[in-house]
């Protein structure tokens, strides 16, 4: 998808705005989040528009995700952990401030005062069923 103007993440990629860049290649770019959860906190971006990874193709998606996980292993050396999350939102209902494809690394460190939590829910066992066939992907 074309640049869309009003877009803080097509700007970045077309280098209107300035960012701690720690990587770029044909399709991505990979920055510190200007508002880190903790130290090392990394956005990788597509330089093309989609909305999320749902709305880019699988070739797309696939270069993406390698990117990410090179940024795990950069912050497992480099950082001196092995926790953290990966972490996409995706839809208005998910925390969603960006809606430019876009993933977050975001190193976790023993004591630190991040939280990703949620209560784990009992289910009815239809219910259970009822999602396992809805949810079989084709
Ligand atoms: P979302 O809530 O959409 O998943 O995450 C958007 C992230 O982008 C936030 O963590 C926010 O701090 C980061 N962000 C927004 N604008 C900028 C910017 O101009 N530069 C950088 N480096 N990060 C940004
Ligand atoms: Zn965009």
């Amino acid at each position: 998808m074309v640049a869309q103007k009003d877009c803080i993440f097509c700007r970045i990629a077309n280098g209107e705005i300035p960012v701690r860049k720690i990587y770029e290649d044909e399709d991505a770019i990979a920055f510190l989040d200007i508002h880190p959860a903790n130290l090392g906190h990394t956005l990788i971006i597509t330089k093309m528009h989609y909305e999320d990874i749902i709305s880019c193709d699988e070739i797309t998606a696939r270069r993406i995700m390698g990117v990410v996980k090179r940024v795990c292993e950069k912050v497992r050396k480099e950082l001196k952990t092995d926790s953290m999350h990966i972490l996409e939102n995706i839809g208005e209902f998910s925390g969603r401030h960006v809606a430019h494809l876009h993933f977050h690394v975001i190193p976790r460190y023993p004591g630190d005062d991040v939280k990703f939590e949620y209560p784990g829910k009992k289910m009815a066992e239809n219910d259970i069923d009822r999602m396992q066939s809805l949810m079989k992907l084709d």
